[in-house]
């Protein structure tokens, strides 16, 4: 099954709330700061998209190896989180991750960033891209962690101009990266969002996926599913969509 056929992408856009026509994706490019960062946001998103035959790849700007616990060696919780990510997006049907190795805890939305994600938006070529907002949550102070407001404005600013401008960058020509445009983005959660994906048939592997974070995450034992249930099922009754399960974007027509 590719994401080609016409019937899992129908079946893939009864998936999507919106009071516009959202396009179903063929490739999608995932960019986040932090090792779970994807999970905790669009996990379950990412499953139904793969159950559709959409091919999904994931860009961990991060190590995170400034998160806990703090007596282990930071080259080895590297390593530790870099396990944890990759047997998660298994989970969820990514074999594809680019681990950009910038340092956790200082991520500057700066040209060296800018560049980076450039080049790898230019090499993967998505008609999606995801990532988190670059504008800060006063309500959801967690949500809103320098790095990740680093990465949403990096990238937004990748996915235009630069990756689409030949003269942004131009020695990215030389190694072969074309300009290519991504004609949408997704930005994960906040208030202002516009689009929410039903994940009812993806939630359990969406805490599976949370799970084998265990650095980080066992410690919140068996309230970790009940967080997640909380926010996927209220976010859903908020936006009129009672008993379902949803995760929330603002879509911005990029093309
Ligand atoms: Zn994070």
């Amino acid at each position: 099954m590719t994401a080609a056929d016409p019937e899992p992408r129908r079946d893939l856009a009864a998936h999507f709330h919106a009071d516009h026509d959202e396009p179903v994706p063929d490739r999608v490019l995932v960019i986040v700061a932090h090792p779970d960062d994807i999970d905790f946001g669009c996990a379950g998103t990412v499953a139904t998209m793969t159950d559709h035959g959409v091919e999904v790849i994931y860009a961990i700007v991060t190590d995170g190896d400034a998160g806990e616990p703090a007596d282990l060696a930071a080259s080895d919780l590297k390593a530790i989180r870099r396990a944890e990510q990759t047997e998660a997006a298994r989970i969820v049907g990514v074999e594809e991750l680019h681990w950009l190795g910038f340092p956790d805890g200082a991520l500057v939305a700066d040209l060296v960033l800018r560049k980076a994600l450039a080049r790898l938006i230019r090499r993967v070529r998505p008609d999606l891209v995801i990532t988190q907002p670059p504008v800060r949550d006063l309500d959801r102070i967690y949500a809103s962690h320098p790095d990740h407001l680093a990465v949403g404005e990096a990238t937004v600013c990748a996915v235009y101009p630069d990756a689409r401008n030949a003269r942004s960058f131009p020695d990215l020509l030389d190694d072969g990266c074309a300009p290519h445009t991504v004609p949408r983005l997704w930005l994960m959660g906040g208030p202002s969002a516009n689009l929410h994906v039903e994940i009812s048939a993806a939630f359990e592997r969406k805490v599976a996926a949370l799970r084998a974070h265990h650095s980080q995450n066992d410690s919140r034992g068996e309230g970790l599913e009940a967080m997640i249930r909380d926010w996927v099922t209220s976010t859903a009754e908020r936006v009129g969509l009672p008993g379902a399960m949803v995760e929330g974007f603002r879509s911005v027509d990029t093309a």
